[in-house]
């Protein structure tokens, strides 16, 4: 029996009495997380014919996906934002789905040091440390199963630290050092890049809106030593023959989610291997034009401090910015709190672009993804050494227990396809064991 407690009753627009579908008694899957991967698994086990209920801790859909379509007059996407290696990426399936439009981003990269834009020289130089430390990873990677990329890379100047931030730190969320090598190049390389009308948050929102959601609800518990499965949440408890578990790795390394039986000790140390990334975002809106340059255009500097950072400056020509910050930094930006990351991004844009911009900020807002309970940080990262892990955590747990979420995929971690692709996986092998003897 679904018992939600009164709450769902209340908020029932069908009156007392009436169990709309949404909150189907002992449905055959409960998914838990309405981020892209839960929302992927239940609307294939729809399809399928299966019920299904979702159980989010928030208020709202999508995860880790969060447009903010209002405040600055731009959509602005807290998490993910653009569908990296378009050709091949798994997330272009949504974009069909949701019959969303995918913009080709076109927009060249600008480096600056301290505040200048590289020399002709400076970019040609850029270029080799770029393709020399492609090479030395490659390398590395045929003498060793894995290697931390810290120690391959060790800059010996600005030019070198800019390069190397843009590996570990602002690509990947991480320092250098903690970055597994084997897991950074499984990455599919990021061309072509899109980014999506309205926001990549709006189009999850919308494509996910038909799917059973019970919001409000974090899920504590676990349990499948019954014959069915019990879920206990804060909102009350329910039963179904199977669950996905689709919460990010962070949020599963914090023990406030208690399995019975225990999950493996396979599936914990892989847990602890996974941790997850800093990375965050400010949005700038001006009160008038201090930025000289295209709208659009991608700038990725270091301070005169050395702290790296990457921008969007003008996105969609508003007298806006969108300033990235990853790794340490991010991390100690977020520890800081208050208005530090705001702070930061103002001086740091104010080095290129003068000081003028430093009085004209009329709205900011710095996303803090590692002080978000149902996140814990921006994506999985794997430890060096245990990259190749990801497949443990996509085992089943005692049989009808399945999981998912980005940091369970072998090829797309870390972003909205890995999510995507590992939801359909998970569904799949739903569909394996609820087979001919579902009820439906
Ligand atoms: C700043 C930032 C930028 C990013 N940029 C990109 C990008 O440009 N491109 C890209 O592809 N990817 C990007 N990503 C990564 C991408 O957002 C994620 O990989 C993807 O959204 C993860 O989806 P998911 O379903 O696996 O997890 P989530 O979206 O995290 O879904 C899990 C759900 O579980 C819920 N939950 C948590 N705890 C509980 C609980 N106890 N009980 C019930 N529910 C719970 C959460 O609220 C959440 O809704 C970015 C992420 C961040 C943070």
């Amino acid at each position: 029996m679904t018992r939600f407690g009164r709450r769902s009753l209340l908020m029932s627009p069908f009156g007392l009495g009436f169990v709309p579908p949404a909150l189907a008694a002992d449905p055959d899957v409960a998914v838990i997380g309405a981020g892209v991967a839960g929302l992927a698994a239940a609307r294939a086990l729809m399809a399928a014919g299966k019920s299904v209920q979702v159980i989010e801790a928030r208020e709202r859909i999508g995860g880790r996906a969060f447009t903010d379509g209002t405040t600055f007059g731009f959509p602005f996407d807290h998490g993910a934002q653009w569908i990296e290696a378009g050709k091949i990426n798994p997330a272009m399936a949504i974009v069909r789905e949701a019959s969303a439009r995918a913009i080709l981003d076109r927009s060249e990269q600008a480096l600056y040091l301290a505040g200048k834009e590289l020399s002709k020289d400076d970019y040609a130089r850029f270029e080799k440390i770029a393709q020399e430390a492609t090479r030395r990873i490659a390398e590395a990677l045929k003498q060793q199963p894995d290697v931390a990329v810290g120690r391959l890379l060790a800059a010996q100047d600005p030019l070198e630290r800019l390069a190397f931030a843009m590996v570990g730190p602002l690509e990947q969320g991480v320092e250098n050092g903690e970055l597994s090598a084997r897991d950074f190049t499984r990455q599919p390389e990021p061309e072509p890049q899109y980014a999506i009308a309205g926001g990549l948050g709006a189009m999850i929102q919308r494509w996910g809106a038909r799917v059973p959601v019970r919001f409000g609800a974090r899920v504590v518990r676990v349990d499948s030593t019954g014959a069915q499965i019990a879920i206990e949440t804060t909102a009350g408890q329910m039963r179904a023959r199977t669950a996905i578990v689709t919460l990010p790795s962070g949020v599963l390394a914090t023990g406030k989610i208690g399995f019975a039986p225990q999950l493996s000790a396979a599936k914990r140390e892989v847990i602890a291997q996974l941790p997850m990334a800093s990375y965050n975002k400010v949005a700038l809106l001006f009160s008038r034009q201090v930025i000289d340059a295209p709208a659009g255009r991608n700038v990725t500097a270091l301070t005169r401090k050395e702290q790296a950072f990457d921008a969007v400056v003008r996105p969609t020509g508003r007298e806006a910015a969108l300033v990235f910050v990853g790794g340490a930094h991010a991390r100690a930006l977020e520890e800081e709190g208050g208005r530090a990351a705001v702070t930061f991004a103002v001086s740091a844009l104010a080095e290129i672009y003068g000081d003028g911009l430093r009085g004209a900020v009329a709205k900011s807002h710095a996303t803090q993804w590692g002080r978000d309970p149902y996140a814990t940080g921006a994506w999985s990262v794997a430890r060096p050494g245990h990259a190749d892990k990801r497949a443990v955590l996509a085992q089943p747990h005692h049989d009808r227990v399945f999981f998912a979420g980005e940091a369970t995929d072998p090829v797309w971690a870390t972003r909205v396809g890995g999510a995507y692709a590992s939801g359909l996986r998970a569904a799949k092998e739903v569909l394996a064991v609820l087979g001919a003897s579902s009820r439906r």
